[in-house]
C-alpha cells in the first residue's frame, strides 16, 4: 500500500494538458483559458466623471463653502457617451453625469450632493481638491498590460474584462471527455427491471456527475459483466476517451477481472492499493496511452477516490492551476478512533461560526453508506500515524463544496 501523497503524486506526473478550443464569450465561462489575454485599449479608455456633479476649474471654487457658496455659470449638461466641444473658462462649470468624458480646462468634479441648481447658475458649497472624483485614463487597465494569464479560470470577472476588451471568442482548454464503466454481475441499470440479488448502478450516475462537476464531459459506457471477455469488449470502447475510468471489481473477490483486463488490452498497471479509507483497492493504469482509473465499487468510496485521486488530474488535465479543494482546519464535536495505518476521510459536516468552522460527523462511516454522503459538505482527514481524535480537537477538513448556512453570527 502507498501512501496518499504518493499514489497523488504518480497519477499527476501521467496527466499531460489537453488541447485547446475556442468558444464564444457566452459559453466561456467555468472554462479555464487557454491564452495570455493583453489589453488592446486603456479601461478608462479617457478621464471621466466618477460621479454625477459638475465639472469645475479648482481655482474658481477657492475657500468656497456652504456660508460662502462660489457660483458658476453652467454652460452644457454632459451625459456619459458624449464629448464635450467646450473649453471650459474661468467662472465657468459643465454638469457632469458619472461615466463622461472629462470636459477641456475641468480640473475637478464637484458632488451634485455639494451643489445646488439656480437655474443658469450653480451655487457651489465645498471646495475640491484637484482630480477630486476623476477617473484617469488607464488607471484600470494600461494598453498592452496583460489582463488575464493563461490557465485563470474564467469566472465572472474574467468574462466583464474580456468582454471590456471587446473578445468576443476566446482561447480555452478542451474539455476532456471521461468514459466511465460499471462493472458487476449484480447491476442493473436505471429503469431497467429490478428483481432477486440486483442492485441499481448508481455509481455511473454519482460519477459521471462528478466528472461534470469538474466541467468535464462524461461518456457512459453502462454495465460489463464480471466476465473478462465483455469486460474487455466494453472497456474497449472507452478506450481513445482522454481519460477512463472504472468502478468496481478491483478488489481481492473471486470476480474482480478489471487490472486483469487492463493488462490484456496492453495497459500498465502503475499503482493498486492506496492507504486510504474509504477506497483502498484504487488502482491506476496507463491505458492506450490514457490514465485509466479502477474506483473500488462501494459507492462512497468510488466518489471518495474521486475526489481525491481523479478529480486533481481531470483538473491539471483541463489547464487548471488550482485542482485541490480548499483545506480548513474545524473544532469537532466528536470523539473518533481508529486503528494507525490508514488515512481515513470521514463525512462530515462543517459549518462557520463566526470566527472559525465547526465540524461533525454525518453518521456511519461505512463505504456503502450514502446518507452520510448526502449530509456532508467536507471529509475530515484523519492523518494515518493518528488513533484518536477528541471533541474540542482542531482537525483538517477537505471543502467540497465552500458555501454555508446563513446564520445571524456568521454571515457578512
Ligand atoms: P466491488 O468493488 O466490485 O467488489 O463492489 C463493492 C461493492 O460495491 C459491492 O457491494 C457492489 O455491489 C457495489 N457496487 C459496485 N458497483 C456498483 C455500482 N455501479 N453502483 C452501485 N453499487 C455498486
Ligand atoms: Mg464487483
Amino acid at each position: 500500500m502507498i501512501s496518499v501523497e504518493e499514489a497523488l503524486g504518480l497519477i499527476l506526473e501521467n496527466i499531460r494538458e489537453i488541447g485547446f478550443e475556442k468558444v464564444d464569450i457566452k459559453e466561456a465561462l467555468g472554462r479555464v483559458i487557454a491564452e495570455d489575454v493583453y489589453a488592446r485599449r486603456n479601461i478608462p479608455p479617457w478621464d471621466n466623471s466618477a460621479m454625477d456633479g459638475y465639472a469645475v476649474i479648482v481655482n474658481d471654487v477657492e475657500g468656497a463653502s456652504k456660508e460662502n457658496p462660489a457660483v458658476l455659470k453652467i454652460i452644457e449638461s454632459l451625459p456619459a457617451g458624449y464629448i464635450s466641444e467646450s473649453k471650459l473658462k474661468s467662472g465657468e462649470a459643465i454638469k457632469i453625469m458619472t461615466g463622461a468624458p472629462m470636459p477641456n480646462g475641468a480640473d475637478a468634479v464637484v458632488m451634485a450632493e455639494y451643489t445646488e441648481n439656480d437655474g443658469g447658475k450653480v451655487r457651489i458649497f465645498k471646495r475640491p481638491e484637484k482630480g477630486d472624483h476623476i477617473r484617469k485614463a488607464g488607471e484600470d487597465v494600461k494598453d498592452g498590460q496583460l489582463v488575464i494569464k493563461k490557465g485563470q479560470l474564467i469566472r465572472p470577472s474574467e468574462i466583464g474584462m474580456l468582454a471590456s476588451m471587446a473578445r468576443s471568442i476566446v482561447s480555452v482548454y478542451q474539455r476532456p471527455r471521461v468514459a466511465i464503466l460499471a462493472t458487476g454481475d449484480e447491476l442493473v441499470d436505471l429503469d431497467e427491471e429490478i428483481c432477486g440479488a440486483k442492485i441499481i448502478n448508481s455509481n455511473t450516475y454519482a460519477v459521471g456527475a462528478q466528472i461534470q462537476e469538474c466541467g468535464a464531459l462524461p461518456i457512459l459506457l453502462g454495465i460489463a459483466r464480471d466476465r473478462q471477455d465483455e469486460l474487455e469488449e466494453k472497456l474497449r470502447l472507452g478506450m481513445n476517451a482522454d481519460i477512463i475510468i472504472t468502478s468496481g471489481g478491483v478488489s481481492v473477490g473471486d470476480y474482480d477481472h478489471v487490472k486483469d483486463v487492463v493488462k490484456g488490452l496492453g495497459g500498465d498497471l502503475r499503482l493498486w492499493k492506496v492507504a486510504i479509507k474509504p477506497g483502498k483497492p484504487l488502482a491506476f493504469s496507463i491505458l492506450n496511452g490514457r490514465p485509466m482509473f479502477g474506483l473500488p465499487g462501494n459507492p462512497v468510496a468510488s466518489m471518495v477516490t474521486f475526489e481525491i485521486f481523479v478529480r486533481p488530474a481531470i483538473l491539471k488535465m483541463m489547464g487548471h492551476k488550482k485542482i485541490f479543494r480548499p483545506i480548513i482546519y474545524a473544532t469537532i464535536k466528536d470523539d473518533l478512533k481508529k486503528k494507525e495505518n490508514r488515512r481515513h476521510f470521514i463525512r462530515a459536516s462543517v459549518q462557520s461560526d463566526g470566527d472559525g468552522y465547526v465540524v461533525e460527523t454525518t453518521g456511519d462511516q461505512g463505504s456503502h453508506m450514502m446518507t452520510s454522503m448526502i449530509k456532508a459538505n467536507g471529509l475530515i482527514i484523519f492523518h494515518e500515524n493518528d488513533t484518536a481524535i477528541k471533541a474540542g480537537d482542531k482537525v483538517k477538513v477537505m471543502l467540497l463544496d465552500r458555501s454555508f448556512e446563513y446564520r445571524k453570527d456568521a454571515g457578512y
